[in-house]
C-alpha cells in the first residue's frame, strides 16, 4: 500500500486536501480513485489508514479512517555530513533515511566544495526514502553550518563518532564494542578530507570517538553508509531485544 508523509494532524475522521504534488502522485501516477486506501504518517501520530475522496482534476481529499501503528521513534542518531557534490549528497541523504538516522546536518569545512544547496529538494529525498522504508518519522535536514560552529556548540552529552580517514584511529567495530547507546552523531568529511586543524578540533571534543573504516579511503557516501551500518548493528535498533 502507498505510504505518504503529511504535515496534517492524524486522527479518526480527519479530512484534508492532499498537496498538489501528492494529489498528482496519487491520482495521476498511481491512478488511485475514489475510496482507494493508502497509509499516512506525520512523525507524531503514528500510522493511519486513509481513503481518497473528492477526486477531481484539481486535487483530492484524504479522509483518515483508523490507526494502523502507534508512533515509535528510532535511535537518537544524527548524521553530520560535509557538503559534497549533489549526486553523492543525494545518495547520502536517501541512505541515511533508510538506515534510520533521526537528523541530518550539512556542514561546510575547510575543503568543502560548496555546491548550491537546495534544502527543499534534499528534504524531499529524505521524505520519499522514509515513506518507502516504513519508518514513522522523516529525518529533519538542516544547514549548511560551519563545522567550527557545530564543534564549538557541541553538547557534552552527545557522543561523536568521528570517521577519520587518516588511519591512526582504532577500527570502528572495535571502538564501538565498548560503547553504550544513547545520543550519538556520526561525522563524515568532504571528498578532500578534513584539514589537520579540523582533525585536531574534532579530536579535542571530549565526547568524540575517532574511528577508522578500514585501510581503504572511501568516498563520502560509502563512508556514511558503512559508519551508520556499524553504529546501527552495534548500538542501534539492529540489535536483538
Ligand atoms: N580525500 C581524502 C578522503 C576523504 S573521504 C583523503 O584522500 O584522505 C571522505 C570522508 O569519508 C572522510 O573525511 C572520512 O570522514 C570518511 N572516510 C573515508 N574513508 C575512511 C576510512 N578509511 N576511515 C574513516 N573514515 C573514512
Amino acid at each position: 500500500m502507498i505510504r505518504l508523509h503529511v504535515a496534517a494532524d492524524l486522527r479518526a475522521g480527519a479530512g484534508f486536501e492532499a498537496g498538489p504534488d501528492q494529489a498528482h502522485y496519487l491520482t495521476r501516477v498511481m491512478r488511485l480513485s475514489e475510496n482507494d486506501e493508502l497509509l499516512l504518517f506525520n512523525g507524531r501520530d503514528g500510522e493511519w489508514r486513509a481513503r481518497l475522496s473528492d477526486v477531481g482534476k484539481r486535487g483530492c481529499v484524504l479522509i483518515v479512517t483508523d490507526a494502523t501503528r502507534a508512533q515509535v521513534i528510532g535511535p537518537d542518531l544524527e548524521l553530520i555530513i560535509a557538503v559534497v557534490k549533489r549526486p553523492r549528497l543525494e545518495t547520502i541523504i536517501e541512505k541515511a533515511a533508510e538506515l534510520g538516522v533521526r537528523d541530518i546536518r550539512l556542514a561546510t569545512t575547510a575543503r568543502t566544495n560548496a555546491d548550491h544547496i537546495r534544502l527543499d529538494r534534499l528534504q524531499a529525498i529524505a521524505t520519499e526514502a522514509s515513506e518507502q522504508t516504513g519508518r514513522l518519522d522523516v529525518p529533519a535536514l538542516s544547514g549548511p553550518v560551519r563545522l567550527g560552529d557545530i564543534l564549538s556548540a557541541w553538547p557534552a552529552t552527545r557522543r561523536l563518532l568521528f570517521c577519520d580517514e587518516a588511519g591512526d584511529a582504532p577500527p570502528a567495530a572495535e571502538a564501538l564494542a565498548g560503547e553504550a547507546p544513547g545520543a550519538w552523531a556520526v561525522l563524515i568529511g568532504p571528498e578532500g578530507g578534513f584539514s589537520p586543524a579540523e582533525r585536531t578540533a574534532v579530536r579535542s571534543i571530549p565526547s568524540a570517538l575517532p574511528v577508522s573504516l578500514g585501510p581503504r579511503i572511501l568516498r563520502a557516501d560509502t563512508a556514511a553508509i558503512a559508519a551508520l551500518t556499524l553504529w546501527q548493528s552495534q548500538l542501534g535498533d539492529w540489535r536483538g531485544a
